[in-house]
C-alpha cells in the first residue's frame, strides 16, 4: 500500500534541536517499519519572522537529510516519484519568511525539491496572517504573487497556520486548490489551527486536500486521546464528502505527545486497522493512506 504523510518536523528536531535519534517518532527504521512510501520533511522557518536566522536554521535542517539518505531512504522531487514498495521523502516548506526577499527565492526552494509550503507558521509575515493571530487580514499583494509563482512551479499552498481570510484568499484569487498539510476538524475540537466545516467543504468542492495532525490537543479538547480518535476526524472528513481528500498529517517530532497507540511513523498501521473498524473499503482506505495525495498533485500539476 502507498502510504503518505504531509507533515513532520524531523528535520528540525535533528539539525537544530540537535534530538538524538534514538529519541525521534520518524528514524529511517520506523519509516520501514511503518511501510511509510513517502514521507514530507518540512523545513521549519517560523522562528521569529524576519528577525530570525531564517537561512542558518535552512541549512542545518538540509544537512539533516544525511540521516536517511546513508541509510538508503532518497529524497523525491515530485510525490509521485516515491515508490509504493519503497521509503523515500519529499521537502515542504513551513513559514513562507524564506521568500520574504524575493520571488525569485520561490525558484530556489522549488530547486531544493520542496514541494509544498505553509504560508505562515505561528508570526504574520510578508505573505499573509496566521490563525493564532487572530488577524482578519487575509494575504499581502506579494504574498498572492509568491502564490501565484508557487503554483505555476508545481508547489501547493498549504493553509495549515494560515488564518481564515488568507485561506478564503487561496480559494478565491488564486489558480489552484489549497491544502492543509496537518490540520484537525473544528467541529470535533475547538482550536484555532483546525479548519471549519465550510473550508473542510471548500477544499472538498475545489479539489485540495487535508492531512489529519495525530497531535492530540488538535484531535481532543481533553489534549488526550488514542489512535481511534485519529479515525473519527477522517471519518468527519468523510462525512462532509471528503473521502478522496484527506490523508495524514502527522507532525511527528513537531508535538510533545501523541495519541495512544500512534507513537511514531512504526505504527501507522494501526490507524489504518482503526479505519478498517469504521467500515471503510479497502479502495477508501487507500486513497486516505497515500493515493488521496498523489491525485491532489495530479490536480495542481499535471504531468
Ligand atoms: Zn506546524
Amino acid at each position: 500500500m502507498f502510504i503518505a504523510d504531509t507533515h513532520s518536523d524531523t528535520l528540525y528536531a535533528l539539525g537544530v534541536h540537535r534530538t538524538l535519534e534514538s529519541d525521534l517518532m520518524i528514524t529511517p527504521d520506523k519509516l520501514r517499519k511503518g511501510g511509510i512510501s513517502l514521507q514530507t520533511f518540512a523545513l521549519w522557518t517560523g522562528v521569529d519572522g524576519n528577525r530570525g536566522d531564517v537561512s542558518g536554521i535552512v541549512h542545518k535542517e538540509l544537512e539533516a537529510r544525511s540521516i536517511f539518505e546513508d541509510k538508503g531512504i532518497p529524497q523525491v522531487q515530485d510525490p509521485r516519484d516515491a515508490d509504493e514498495n519503497g521509503n523515500a521523502f519529499m521537502l515542504s516548506v513551513e513559514g513562507g519568511e524564506v521568500f520574504e526577499k524575493g520571488l525569485d527565492t520561490v525558484d530556489e526552494f522549488r530547486a531544493l525539491g520542496v514541494r509544498m509550503v505553509a504560508l505562515t507558521w505561528n508570526h504574520a509575515n510578508a505573505i499573509g496572517f496566521p490563525a493564532k493571530s487572530g488577524d482578519k487580514r487575509g494575504l499581502t499583494e506579494y504574498g498572492l504573487k509568491v502564490v501565484r509563482k508557487m503554483q505555476d512551479n508545481g508547489m501547493a499552498a498549504d493553509v495549515s497556520h494560515l488564518n481564515e481570510a488568507g485561506f478564503w484568499d487561496l480559494i478565491n484569487k488564486t489558480n489552484q486548490p489549497p491544502m492543509a498539510s496537518h490540520s484537525c476538524c473544528m467541529s470535533l475540537c475547538r482550536h484555532f489551527r483546525n479548519l471549519t466545516d465550510e473550508q473542510i467543504r471548500a477544499l472538498v468542492s475545489g479539489g485540495g486536500y487535508i492531512g489529519i495532525n495525530f497531535y492530540p490537543s488538535f484531535l481532543s479538547e481533553s489534549g488526550k486521546c488514542d489512535v481511534r480518535r485519529v479515525a473519527e476526524h477522517i471519518d468527519h472528513v468523510c462525512q462532509l464528502g471528503g473521502e478522496h481528500i484527506v490523508g495524514f498529517g502527522s507532525d511527528f517530532d513537531g508535538i510533545e505527545t501523541t495519541p495512544e497507540g500512534l507513537e511514531g511513523a512504526d505504527t501507522v498501521p494501526a490507524l489504518l486497522e482503526c479505519l478498517k473498524e469504521f467500515g471503510m473499503s479497502d479502495d477508501i482506505i487507500a486513497g486516505i493512506a497515500g493515493k488521496n495525495l498523489l491525485a491532489y498533485y495530479d490536480r495542481i500539476d499535471p504531468r
